[in-house]
């Protein structure tokens, strides 16, 4: 875009022809529409303050804020906030992480703010099996994978306050889950806010966060962890509402580099034996055919498979439907047409459900092979551990705030707790904490009734009180006896969901895909 004098000109590339449009045809309007500060009176001296900048909420001081010059001149003792991180209940997950983290600093010879790592949920939950692959191997498909989630999250003392600045979501599939994610781990989501201080020490306790991690699940006797370091899109935030403007993302390379040089410690320290990327792994692990390949709630290959089948489904319907009838409308002549679909026909599909379940693998494998270098997969153990992976023992923590990071994400947005600077991050937190503690019964996800699946998109009973189904169930018959309503939750990304359907196998809608799945993926700031 080029701006002259009262015109203003419009294209892709500059060096072709411009679109002349006359400025008098646009609005004046600002790029980032900031909403007014939420003001607050100190209740001694009345001076005004940003509620931001006073660090203040009434549920916690409900006496009123007295300002820093009051507290000063007059010798007040302010009552001590009780909802602090700290004060959040540990488990011997957070309590390793937490200790691994802090002897890290302590080692290094950095005084620093002490970093408080807690499990904000922990509970149950099944990746169910798409439709489209159900569909395809109506035997031979499971269900769904049952595994555990957990949220875990990182926060640091700066100033006397606890500043939230790193969190995760993983998935768990333990000795009971069916095959072939046995003992299998997912990272779904990392995510960071800049304000670990000091700041050389960043990378080094992101890392440390991820390798006390993996040393945990390995001591459990998880075999593989599952990366899929993909960055954020631009304008779209993993777990943190609104990251700091100035916080550089990592580049996809940068990002791979990142994690490698984090395996590399891992691998030092005997935690880690290797890893490498998905393709060699199905290769190492005679995948023969898509079942074979491990299957995770959010991650990418379950989007491709899915689109894979119907892709091929569509094909053989075209076949069927006319063997002179091409795709693609513009091709030659009818005679050409009809040797071109035969051997299509001959090379892709048959009859023979055996090739064309080979069909369907090698076209995930011609994915895979584009994109394996995103996806990492660490081993942990050389042979099957036969002890258990322990998660009876895990009590849940039931969260409904931080059950999914749709939940955190919609808190946050709703409640316009950003973490767009230090200043914004310490209240953000601050409200967050209190949250935590008192744990309102507010229902910020809903959960379908017959499936207990979150659901993004929803059916509300106009009549029943609280009952809510998902699309799935939703449709499925007989149908709830009242009048539904359909409604979806508001948040940035949800378009991710729902849209599987209109997706296409070729280069630009993988990228499409990549673009729409922002599922996990790293999101670490430079150094
Ligand atoms: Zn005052
Ligand atoms: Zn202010
Ligand atoms: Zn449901
Ligand atoms: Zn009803």
């Amino acid at each position: 875009m080029r701006v002259k004098s009262n015109s203003i000109f419009i294209g892709d590339d500059l060096t072709q022809t411009l679109l002349e449009i006359p400025k008098s045809l646009f609005a004046l309007a600002k790029n980032d529409i900031k909403e007014p500060e939420a003001g607050i009176d100190c209740i001694i001296c009345t001076r005004h303050w940003h509620q931001v900048c006073a660090l203040h909420l009434d549920q916690i001081w409900s006496e009123g804020f007295i300002c820093t010059t009051c507290i000063h001149q007059y010798n007040i003792k302010r009552k001590e906030n009780h909802y602090i991180a700290s004060k959040l209940s540990v488990n011997d997950l957070s309590s390793q992480l937490e200790k691994r983290v802090n002897d890290f600093l302590h080692n290094q010879g950095c005084q620093t703010g002490h970093v408080t790592i807690r499990i904000l949920s922990s509970y149950d939950k099944i990746c169910l099996v798409k439709p489209q692959l159900k569909k395809y191997y109506p035997c031979q498909a499971a269900n769904g994978y049952p595994y555990r989630t957990k949220a875990i999250f990182a926060f640091q003392k700066i100033e006397d306050v606890d500043v939230i600045f790193c969190g995760m979501y993983v998935q768990e599939y333990d000795e009971h889950c069916p095959a072939p994610n046995t003992r299998r781990l997912y990272i779904l989501y990392f995510d960071t806010v800049h304000f670990f201080q000091p700041k050389i020490y960043r990378t080094n306790v992101y890392h440390e966060i991820l390798i006390g991690y993996l040393d945990y699940v390995k001591q459990h006797g998880y075999m593989y962890a599952h990366v899929w370091a993909y960055p954020a899109n631009e304008g779209i935030d993993y777990l943190f509402h609104r990251h700091p403007y100035e916080q550089r993302m990592l580049k996809p390379t940068r990002l791979q580099d990142w994690c490698k040089k984090m395996l590399d410690k891992a691998i030092a320290e005997r935690i880690v034996i290797d890893y490498k990327d998905i393709m060699q792994d199905c290769l190492d692990n005679h995948v023969q055919t898509v079942l074979d390949i491990p299957y995770f709630d959010g991650d990418f290959w379950p989007f491709i498979i899915e689109n894979n089948i119907e892709k091929l489904e569509q094909e053989e319907y075209a076949n069927l439907d006319d063997p002179f009838e091409s795709e693609d409308s513009t091709e030659i002549s009818g005679k050409r047409k009809s040797v071109n679909t035969y051997e299509h026909k001959k090379l892709k599909k048959t009859t023979d459900p055996m090739s064309n379940s080979t069909y369907l693998l090698s076209t995930i494998f011609s994915a895979m092979e584009k994109y394996k270098d995103t996806f990492f997969v660490i081993r942990l153990h050389n042979q099957i551990t036969s002890y258990s992976t322990g998660n009876e023992i895990n009590a849940v923590i039931q969260c409904d705030l931080m059950d999914t990071r749709y939940a955190f994400l919609s808190f946050a947005c709703d409640k316009n707790y950003e973490f767009s600077s230090l200043r914004r991050a310490k209240f953000s937190t601050m409200s967050l904490l209190h949250e935590l503690h008192t744990s309102t019964t507010d229902k910020l996800i809903y959960k379908c009734n017959a499936c207990r699946q979150q659901c993004d998109i929803r059916y509300h009973c106009r009549e029943c009180k609280d009952f809510d189904l998902c699309e799935k169930c939703y449709d499925i018959e007989p149908q709830h006896e009242h009048e539904m309503k359909r409604s979806i939750l508001s948040i940035v990304d949800v378009s991710q969901y729902g849209k599987q359907n209109s997706l296409n196998v070729d280069d630009k809608s993988i990228a499409n895909i990549l673009y729409k799945i922002t599922a996990m993926k790293i999101n670490a700031t430079l150094n």
